[in-house]
């Protein structure tokens, strides 16, 4: 384009890492090796896949991790409309012409950040296969549209989740995607370290918390008996929020619990029963 003055105003020197650093030590709470097996395989930089239902602490996990480990994290929420350039970059019109903007994967790799792709099966499988010569010796990043091949700081690691629960035959990743990664399974936690975690962030004493855990099991055995996914970690938190901010455990417990899992009135009125059985 004639007149146009191309300026590359997103390079490393100007990237502040800083501000991809946690801060303070995220509370988490290991449930069984995997904090030994994350720093092993980070140490060898291999992609990690974190497998398990939502809300069940792997984003907690790997903001831990960074922190433990004094690396910067980026983490990047993927949905079905994520194009490649959302991860990698693009070029962007302003007043004074053209210039490019790096997608979060490109900062990550430049600055050595871990980057976190939260739900990675939701992106398209076009979206998916920019991260595969990353994910192997290669170690870099070609941005096409730029001309440009990023090589990989040797801090940059990829780390994806990824929700067993939710695939389906149309909806996967691609063997040749998922093989790519080393693989650590989560899931919700035993019901006392479960309550550990829902009294911790939740504000509430031991015997409330362990109320909420034994409703969110009586849930959990309801999965693909009308309910797609059972009480999750999170929305346990959610409850025991409410309860220590003075609302009552029944209301609590509806709208946190009963409320975002299902719309069919049996199912909430089974539900509501197992809250009723314990508060
Ligand atoms: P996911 O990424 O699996 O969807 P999150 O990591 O966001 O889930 O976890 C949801 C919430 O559950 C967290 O914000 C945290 O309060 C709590 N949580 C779950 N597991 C743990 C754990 N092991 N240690 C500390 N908090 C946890």
């Amino acid at each position: 384009m004639a007149g146009v003055c191309e300026r590359e105003s997103n390079e490393m020197s100007e990237i502040d890492r800083d501000q991809y650093l946690i801060e303070r030590e995220p509370y988490y709470r290991p449930v069984q090796n995997e904090v030994a097996m994350y720093r092993a395989a980070y140490e060898a930089r291999m992609p990690v896949m974190l497998k398990g239902p939502t809300g069940c602490g792997k984003t907690r996990f790997v903001e831990y991790m960074a922190w433990t480990l004094g690396k910067p994290l980026i983490t990047v929420a993927c949905n079905e409309d994520m194009t490649a350039s959302d991860l990698v970059g693009r070029f962007l019109l302003d007043i004074n012409g053209t210039k490019w903007q790096d997608g979060p994967l490109t900062v990550a790799a430049r600055i050595g950040a871990i980057c976190y792709l939260d739900e990675v099966v939701e992106a398209r499988q076009d979206t998916t296969v920019v991260i595969h010569p990353l994910t192997d010796h290669r170690r870099n990043l070609p941005l096409e549209k730029k001309g440009e091949l990023v090589q990989a700081h040797p801090d940059f690691q990829i780390v994806i989740s990824y929700n067993p629960g939710y695939q389906s035959l149309m909806k996967d990743l691609k063997q040749s995607t998922k093989q790519r990664f080393g693989a650590l399974d989560f899931d919700y936690p035993t019901a006392e370290i479960e309550a550990e975690i829902v009294a911790h962030e939740g504000g509430v004493d031991k015997a409330t918390a362990e109320k909420l855990v034994q409703i969110a099991h009586r849930s959990r055995n309801l999965k693909g008996h009308g309910l797609d996914e059972g009480m999750s970690t999170r929305l346990l938190v959610y409850a025991a929020q409410l309860i220590s901010k003075g609302v009552d455990p029944q209301s609590a417990a509806r709208m946190a619990l009963v409320c975002p899992l299902t719309d069919d009135p049996d199912m909430r009125d089974t539900l509501d029963a197992a809250v009723n059985t314990y508060f």
